[in-house]
């Protein structure tokens, strides 16, 4: 038996180019190592699944990838939110929208959008084969003959994908097999690095601040002094540093390696110059007979005020009317901007993504083929792309995942 399609990795990609390749009746045979299909699917947003983040321009969804979300262009004009939407909608699961714009089923239930996409293979015709680990490639005349299996089973084909994923939450299954054969085919592969996790600062006051969440701040990020992003949203404080949306999705510019020399400036007070922050804490301290500490949380949550006065090393017991002119303007820089040192990031095992991956220069955007082997194709996480947390990477998935399922030919 030669299949059309031979997909490697039961993920989200693997499983929409089987969906839709099978559709187009292409004969198909999906490999997946792990006993079940899509372990890290049924993880995705707490076991709720944020399947997309309901943005349906899609040059907007590509930008959130930043500039090589270019190669995401041909691939969400043709399959992105609108379609994915449309996709589980039509076959019966209901969806719903939060106020952040993440899209999940209304059920709260990832099983729900993997069990459609597993039913409807079989229904099409597409054979599944879990607890089947890929171990080798046979190669001829730089096109991949035939795969082979740790128990020897070997599957021959006319087109293979390689949907491994990236190194996260390896116990998932992501283990990097891929990046390793595509390196043996001659491919580039990107530097990996854990991303979306939490942030470690050498900064130890921040243990003060544990479980604090701020809902609206920008941070900064810089390498060495340069600024190299921004992101804005809501964070929180952890025992050793930051988490939350807005500092896992600034944990994507930073290079594991050099972790530590990048610099985080938190803007506590989005959209204000430090003439209105003076202004503001001006007027909550002149004539006011409350202690200082009081007196400012009249603008910020009160373990920040003690963070700020610690910083400024003006006494939190002093009347705020005490306080002189200097040591009144000394605060405004510091409610406006915190500056934490960076001194790691959490690791493969906190991550939700993997950045780098396969170079995007060796896929042909359009088709998801690649430029080296020509009967191999490449979906979802293994490409060097890094979407922000809130449904984009699983659009990445689903999007590159079906155009590989409508590219191959019998
Ligand atoms: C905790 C967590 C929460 C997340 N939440 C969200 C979310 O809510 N929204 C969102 O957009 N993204 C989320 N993500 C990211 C998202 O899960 C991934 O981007 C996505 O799963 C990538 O899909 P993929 O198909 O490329 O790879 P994967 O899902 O990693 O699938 C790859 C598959 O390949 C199989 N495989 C590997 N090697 C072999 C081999 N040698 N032989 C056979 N099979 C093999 C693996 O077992 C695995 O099943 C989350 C990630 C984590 C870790």
């Amino acid at each position: 038996m030669k299949y059309d399609l031979a997909i490697i990795g039961g993920g989200p990609a693997g499983l929409m180019a089987a969906h839709r390749a099978s559709e187009l009746s292409r004969k198909v045979i999906l490999i997946e190592k792990n006993p079940r299909l899509g372990v890290k699917l049924l993880i995705t947003g707490g076991g709720r699944c944020n399947l997309t983040h309901n943005i349906p321009d899609y040059r907007l969804m590509a930008e959130s990838f930043g500039k090589d979300g270019r190669f995401l262009l041909s691939a969400f004009s043709r399959f992105g939110v609108t379609e994915i939407i449309a996709f589980f909608e039509n076959r019966g699961v209901k969806l719903k929208t939060e106020n952040d714009n993440k899209v999940f089923p209304v059920s709260d239930s990832a099983n729900d959008i993997l069990r459609i996409l597993v039913n409807g293979i079989r229904e099409n015709g597409g054979l599944i084969q879990t607890s089947s680990e890929v171990k080798d490639f046979v190669l001829e005349d730089h096109k991949i003959q035939k795969i082979i299996l740790t128990n020897g089973q070997e599957i021959s084909a006319n087109n293979f994908l390689i949907a491994t994923g990236g190194l996260s939450y390896s116990g998932t299954g992501s283990s990097g097999d891929g990046y390793r054969w595509l390196k043996e085919f001659g491919h580039t592969i990107k530097p990996l690095s854990p991303a979306l996790t939490p942030i470690l600062v050498k900064e130890k006051f921040v243990k003060d601040l544990e479980g604090l969440s701020l809902e609206n701040v920008i941070l900064n990020l810089f390498y060495k002094n340069k600024k190299i992003a921004t992101e804005q949203g809501p964070i929180i404080f952890t025992a050793a540093g930051l988490s939350g949306p807005a500092a896992l999705n600034i944990s994507r510019h930073i290079d594991f390696q050099f972790a530590q020399n990048f610099r985080i400036e938190i803007v506590l007070q989005p959209g204000k110059t430090l003439e209105d922050i003076d202004k503001e804490v001006l007027k909550l301290v002149s004539a006011s007979n409350k202690f200082l500490k009081n007196s400012l949380e009249g603008m910020l949550p009160s373990r920040i005020v003690e963070l700020v006065l610690f910083l400024s090393g003006i006494d939190q017991e002093r009347m705020a009317n005490s306080l002189s002119k200097v040591e009144r303007k000394s605060l405004a820089p510091i409610i406006s901007n915190v500056n934490l040192n960076v001194k790691s990031i959490e690791g493969f095992n906190r991550a939700m993504i993997t950045r780098g991956g396969v170079d995007l220069k060796e896929v042909d955007s359009r088709t998801m083929c690649s430029k080296i082997i020509s009967n191999l194709f490449l979906a979802g996480e293994i490409l060097d792309l890094a979407g922000p947390t809130g449904g984009y990477n699983l659009q990445l998935s689903w999007s590159t995942g079906w155009v590989t399922g409508s590219t191959v030919i019998t």
